[in-house]
C-alpha cells in the first residue's frame, strides 16, 4: 500500500503572506499548465494528467481562498482571500472560453483512456460546450456580455434584498407574548412607539409570538414587499438575459440548460416533479391544515383560511398545546462539548473510522483538529470551527481545505458553524450532524486519482441527500442517549425525544406544499418569462400552496434564491426524497448496524463523483430510487 500524503502545513504567523504565496503560486502553476497543454505533442493520458493537475491547482486555490476569506480572524487575510478568489474566477472564465485549449482536449481519443479518464474527458468537453467555447467568435462575444450582465443584475437584485429592510412602529403593549430578551432589546423611541424591522431577528419572533393579529399583518405586508417595486424590473431583466443565454447555446430555455447537469436531467422534468410532490403531500397537508384552521378559528371565527399572517403563530400555538415541547427543558441535555464528543463517537462507530485529536495550530484557538483514520491509516484531517466570532462566516457550512487525491494529497476539510459553547438548541445539534455529513463525504471520497471525482463532487441536486439523511441520527432516542445528558448525567428521556419528533412531524405536508409553490415559481418564471410576474405568482400560489395570498404583496421581489438557484429551487426537496429512500435501507431499531452503514459508505460516499448519483443510489439500494419512503414519511402520523 502506498503511504498516504501528509497534511498541509499551516503557518503560525504572517498568514497574509502565506495565503498570497499559496494562491498566487497555484494560479501561476495553473497558467503554466494551460501553456504546456497548448504546446501539444502529448498522448491521450498525458493530456488528461496535465488537465487533472490544472484542475487540482484551481481547486486548491478556490478552497484556501474561500475558506480563509470566511474564517480568518484577521481582516487583511480575509480580504487577501477574496482577491485570490476573484483572480481564480477570472482564470476559470478565460479557460472556459479558450478555443485552443479546448481543441487540445477535444482531439483526445476517449478510446485511449481508462474508465475514469473517459468520464473526466466527457464531463470536461460538456463543460466547455456549455461555456460556449465551440461557438463562433461573435456568439462567444455575446456570451461574455450576457454573463457579465447576468452577474451585475443578479448582484443588484441581491443587494436590494439585503438593503431593503422595512419596519413598522407599534405600541409597546403589542409585544405581549414575545420572549423577555426580545422585549428588552426593543425599547420604545421618543414617540413612545417600538420599531420592528423585517430582518430575521425581529421578523421571526414577531411573526411567531406576537398575539396582536393586526400588528402581525402590518409587519407581514412589509416583509412580503421587501425590495419591491425595484426588483420587479430587475428580475424581468435577469430572466430575459438567462433565456437568451440558454437559447444562444441551443437550449429551449434556462431550465433545460440548467437541468442538463443535474440528476433531474431535463427542464421539463421539474414541473412533473413539482406536481408529483404536490399530489404526494396532499393528504398530509390537508390533515394538518384542518387542525391549524380549526385552532385559528377558535380565536377568529370570522376567518375562512390560514395565510402567512397566522401561519407561524398558530404553528407555535399547536407546538405548545398539542406536543408540549419545552425548549428550555430540551436544551439542558445538549451541552456543547458532550455533543461534539457524541457526534464524533456516533459517526466513528457508523462509518468505521477513528478520530485522533492533533495539536496542530489553526487560525483560532476555538478550532479543534483531528486526523481521520481508517484501519489505522490516516485518510484525512478535519477541523471543527464551531463558535461565532467577529468577522466570521455567519451560517453553517462545510469548506474544503484540500481535496483528497489518491497517493498525492490528503483530504482536508473544515466545518464552520456558529454554536454556543454551553447549551445548544436541538435545531443546532441537527445542523451539526447535517454539516458533518458533508465533511465525511469530503474525506471518504478521497481515494480517486481525479480531482473531478474527489469529495462532494456529485450532481447539485444530490449533494444534500447524504447530509439530510445523517440528520435522522440526531432524532433517534438510542443515538441521543449515548451523549445527550443533563448536568446530573441523566440521559435525555425517550418520551421527550418522541414529543420532539411529533412536534417536528406536524406540518410536514404543509411545508412540502409551500416548497412546491417556490419550486414552481422558480421554474415557471425562468421558462415562461411572464410580463406580469405578480399574476403568475398568484396563480402558482393558488395552485400549489395551501396558505392564502396576502393581498397586494410581491414576495418574489425578495426571493433571493431566484438569483442563486435559478430554476432549480426544486433541488432541496429532490434530495429529501432520495434521503428518505437511502434511510429506508437502515434498521430504524438499530441505527448502528454496521453492515448497511459500511455498504453506504463504500457505495455512495466513497465514490464521490466517479459515477452518476442515480447509479450510486441504485447500487446501494439494489434498485432505482423511488418515492415510496418519502410517501410513507409524509403519511406517518
Ligand atoms: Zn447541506
Amino acid at each position: 500500500m502506498t503511504p498516504q500524503p501528509v497534511p498541509l502545513t499551516l503557518p503560525t504567523s504572517d498568514w497574509e503572506e502565506w495565503l498570497a504565496q499559496r494562491c498566487d503560486g497555484l494560479l501561476d502553476e495553473a497558467r503554466g499548465l494551460v501553456d504546456t497543454l497548448k504546446e501539444g505533442g502529448r498522448d491521450a493520458s498525458g493530456v488528461m494528467a496535465l488537465w487533472n493537475d490544472l484542475n487540482l491547482a484551481l481547486h486548491d486555490t478556490f478552497a484556501s481562498a474561500s475558506l480563509f476569506s470566511n474564517v480568518h480572524p484577521d481582516e487583511a487575510v480575509r480580504t487577501r482571500g477574496e482577491k485570490a478568489e476573484q483572480d481564480a474566477h477570472r482564470l476559470l472564465t478565460e479557460i472556459g472560453l479558450d478555443r485552443d485549449l479546448y481543441d487540445v482536449l477535444a482531439s483526445v481519443e476517449p478510446g485511449d483512456l481508462d474508465e475514469g479518464g473517459r468520464r473526466v474527458h466527457s464531463l470536461t468537453l460538456r463543460d466547455f460546450r456549455r461555456a460556449g467555447v465551440d461557438q463562433p467568435e461573435e456568439v462567444r462575444e455575446r456570451l461574455r456580455v450576457l454573463a457579465e450582465r447576468e452577474t451585475e443584475v443578479g448582484q443588484e437584485f441581491s443587494k436590494n434584498i439585503r438593503d431593503g429592510v422595512r419596519s413598522i412602529r407599534v405600541e409597546p403593549a403589542v409585544l405581549d407574548g414575545l420572549p423577555a430578551d426580545f422585549v428588552e432589546a426593543h425599547a420604545p423611541g421618543e414617540d413612545g412607539l417600538v420599531e420592528i424591522t423585517t430582518d430575521y431577528p425581529d421578523y421571526l419572533p414577531f411573526a411567531t409570538f406576537c398575539r396582536d393579529r393586526d400588528a402581525r399583518a402590518a409587519l407581514m405586508r412589509e416583509y412580503l414587499d421587501r425590495a419591491w417595486p425595484e426588483n420587479e424590473t430587475l428580475l424581468h431583466t435577469l430572466l430575459t438575459l438567462r433565456r437568451e443565454h440558454a437559447r444562444v447555446l441551443g437550449y429551449d430555455g434556462w431550465p433545460a440548460y440548467d437541468a442538463e447537469v443535474k440528476m433531474i436531467g431535463k427542464g421539463s422534468a421539474i414541473p412533473e416533479f413539482v406536481d408529483r410532490i404536490t399530489e404526494a403531500s396532499d393528504a398530509a397537508a390537508r390533515r394538518d391544515f384542518d387542525v391549524l384552521l380549526a385552532r385559528l378559528r377558535e380565536d377568529h371565527p370570522e376567518l375562512a383560511t390560514v395565510d402567512n399572517v397566522d401561519k407561524l403563530f398558530y404553528q407555535e400555538v399547536l407546538r405548545r398545546e398539542r406536543f408540549d415541547v419545552d425548549a428550555q427543558q430540551v436544551r439542558a441535555y445538549f451541552d456543547f462539548s458532550k455533543v461534539r464528543a457524541g457526534l464524533l463517537s456516533v459517526t466513528a462507530r457508523l462509518f468505521g473510522v477513528e478520530y485522533v485529536e492533533v495539536p496542530d495550530p489553526s487560525w483560532h484557538d476555538d478550532v479543534a483538529t483531528y486526523d481521520v483514520l481508517r484501519e489505522g491509516e490516516r485518510i484525512g484531517r478535519i477541523r471543527l470551527d464551531l463558535h461565532p466570532r467577529k468577522g466570521k462566516y455567519g451560517h453553517a457550512a462545510q469548506f474544503d481545505l484540500t481535496p483528497g487525491i489518491a497517493g498525492r494529497q490528503l483530504a482536508e476539510g473544515v466545518l464552520v458553524c456558529n454554536f454556543s459553547k454551553q447549551l445548544m438548541e436541538h435545531d443546532h445539534v441537527v445542523t451539526l450532524f447535517h454539516e458533518f455529513g458533508h465533511l465525511l463525504h469530503h474525506v471518504l471520497a478521497s481515494g480517486h486519482p481525479w480531482v473531478r471525482f474527489s469529495g462532494v463532487a456529485t450532481e447539485w441536486d444530490f449533494v444534500e441527500a447524504p447530509s439530510q439523511m445523517l440528520e435522522e441520527w440526531a432524532w433517534d432516542a438510542d443515538v441521543l442517549q449515548t451523549f445527550a445528558t443533563n448536568a446530573d448525567g441523566e440521559p435525555i428521556p425517550r418520551e421527550l425525544v418522541e414529543k420532539m419528533r411529533a412536534a417536528k412531524d406536524f406540518g410536514k405536508g404543509l411545508y412540502a406544499r409551500t416548497q412546491m409553490f417556490y419550486a414552481a415559481l422558480s421554474y415557471v418564471l425562468h421558462q415562461d418569462v411572464p410580463d406580469d410576474i405578480t399574476a403568475t405568482m398568484r396563480e402558482l400560489q393558488a395552485r400549489y400552496d395551501v396558505f392564502g395570498y396576502v393581498p397586494d404583496t410581491h414576495f418574489y421581489a425578495a426571493f433571493g434564491h431566484l438569483e442563486g438557484y435559478g430554476s432549480g429551487y426544486y433541488t432541496y426537496m429532490w434530495s429529501l426524497v432520495i434521503a428518505k429512500d437511502l434511510f429506508s435501507a437502515f434498521d430504524r431499531d438499530d441505527l448502528f448496524a454496521p453492515e448497511v452503514a459500511h455498504r453506504y459508505r463504500d457505495r455512495v460516499l466513497a465514490r464521490g463523483g466517479s459515477r452518476d448519483a442515480a447509479d450510486l443510489v441504485e447500487d446501494f439500494l439494489g434498485r432505482p430510487y423511488g418515492f415510496d419512503s418519502f410517501q410513507a414519511w409524509l403519511d406517518r402520523v
